[in-house]
């Protein structure tokens, strides 16, 4: 669809008259960065806008998710998060406002929330998963907030918590002194600031029984404020999730977003993966032993058993032979590779069993002449799942545990703890995460390099390898 093309929000969320196909810009003003969503944006947005919207924040949270999965270390965490969201959702201060767009920032971070909110409100478990990581996004910013923008925030958003005049003063508090200390030992009572708030905006600490409660209202320490806003935040959410899941049928009656968001509850990030960075020209079908120390399991496992075998059936040809276009290998050099490798084929059965037209057509020279691309890990996990003599597909998903922990050993990953850790991301279904935490483990730990992307294909493990290993050997000069 074109960049003109534009599509009505839903009722709601977007309140403007009749499409009268002209795109019109309604401003709104963000005079804070950070807020609760409660109000819908009224600008109209055209599908462009829709689209790269959505993805950006739905990539944002999903880092979040794969993030929390991999249990870094706070620091680590922060500044991977940081890099994240300075790429996809940027929210500069007011102070920043001649060196940034913060406004158009603002207004990205706005609509894309609702857009998300109305893709994830369908089923309980797309709003549960939504209003998990939302949370950890608010949450992430709100504590990165100054003291004042943080403060600014409660008074806009009437959160009708006590402010800076009604903290319990001097003696309030040296009154309840005991009960304080004893509902809230993790704090330091001499210096702690003590606010009052009405119990039910607190139940998360309550149902903990870290604040002390009295006439229907809970004393709750300033360190503890971030409990309040996230229960704020949450409980509005879920709330509004509900609502919006009801009002769903009505959103879209001309039938324009449904195709949209259907297609983001599937989005997974490194679907687009374009494998700009191969070594083109450079590889030839003698260096691809060499190579296979850069390539993930998967491809390592399909090579080895080319190797074994002098054949792979049809998925493992089609799977191999997209990998290594995306290497970098020219069509004659994936012709001659798969001559030489198929050995034990004579010249007429490669003719005759279209050995050579397949990877022809693989290269858009035969059939459609659709030049296709490699297959990125989703397509991998998720389709045409290997049977009896099969070995494409994907190890972390479809080898047995037994087979999975001798595979790790053999390429590198010896140390018990870190193999039963990959095996615990395999058992939640994070296949990704466990390939990455490979990757992490056999190119030297993260540590030194900090906090690394997700893998989601095949090609981008390769080229973040071989990229490291030039890097490493130029270092060494
Ligand atoms: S997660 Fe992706 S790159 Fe890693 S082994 Fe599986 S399919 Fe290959």
């Amino acid at each position: 669809m074109s960049l003109q093309e534009q599509i009505n929000l839903p009722k709601g969320i977007n309140s403007r008259e009749k499409n009268t196909g002209e795109v019109k810009l309604h401003r709104q003003h963000y005079s804070s960065r950070l807020h609760l969503y409660t109000i819908p944006p009224i600008d109209e947005i055209t599908i462009e806008e829709f689209e790269s919207f959505s993805l950006d924040r739905l990539t944002v949270l999903k880092e979040f998710e794969a993030t929390i999965l991999r249990n870094k270390s706070d620091k680590e965490s922060k500044e991977y998060m940081n890099q994240v969201l300075a790429q996809y959702l940027p929210l500069h201060t007011n102070l920043s406002s001649e060196a940034y767009p913060i406004q158009q920032e603002r207004r990205k971070d706005h609509i894309s929330h609702f857009i998300l909110r109305l893709a994830y409100c369908r089923t309980e478990e797309l709003r549960q998963w939504f209003l998990k990581y939302e949370c950890a996004l608010f949450k992430f910013r709100f504590i990165n907030l100054s003291a004042s923008e943080q403060l600014e925030f409660l008074k806009e958003n009437n959160l009708n918590w006590k402010c800076a005049s009604i903290f319990l003063d001097d003696k309030e508090k040296s009154e309840m002194k005991e009960q304080l200390t004893t509902s809230s030992p993790h704090v330091n009572f001499a210096s702690e600031t003590f606010f009052e708030v009405d119990f039910e905006k607190v139940l998360d600490l309550v149902k903990r029984r870290v604040v002390y409660i009295k006439g229907g209202k809970a004393y709750v320490p300033m360190r503890d404020q971030v409990a309040l806003v996230m229960d704020e935040f949450r409980n509005r959410l879920d709330k509004t999730l509900k609502d919006t899941c009801r009002a769903l049928p009505e959103v879209d009656q001309e039938g324009q977003v449904m195709p949209i968001l259907n297609q983001l509850n599937h989005f997974k990030s490194g679907q687009g993966y374009s494998c700009s960075n191969k070594i083109e020209g450079q590889i030839t079908a003698d260096d691809i032993d060499q190579l296979t120390e850069h390539f993930p399991l998967c491809m390592r496992h399909l090579h080895k058993k080319l190797r074994e075998d002098k054949h792979l059936k049809h998925y493992g040809r089609m799977q191999y032979n997209l990998f290594l276009k995306g290497v970098g290998l020219s069509l004659e050099e994936a012709l001659r590779f798969w001559r030489m490798s198929f050995s034990e084929t004579n010249d007429d059965q490669f003719q005759k069993k279209a050995y050579a037209y397949n990877i022809r057509h693989n290269y858009g020279m035969e059939g459609k002449r659709t030049n296709y691309s490699p297959l990125n890990c989703m397509r991998i996990i998720t389709n045409n799942q290997p049977g009896e003599g099969d070995h494409h597909g994907c190890p972390f998903r479809h080898f047995s545990e037994a087979n999975l922990s001798h595979t790790l050993h053999n390429a590198g990953v010896t140390d018990k703890v870190q193999i039963r850790q990959i095996i615990d991301y395999v058992k939640g279904h994070h296949y990704n995460i466990a390939c990455t935490r490979f990757f992490e483990l056999t190119h030297g730990g993260s540590k030194e390099q900090g906090m690394m992307a997700a893998i989601n294909h095949p090609n981008e493990f390769f080229e973040k390898s071989y990229q490291s290993s030039q890097e490493s050997s130029l270092g060494n000069k």
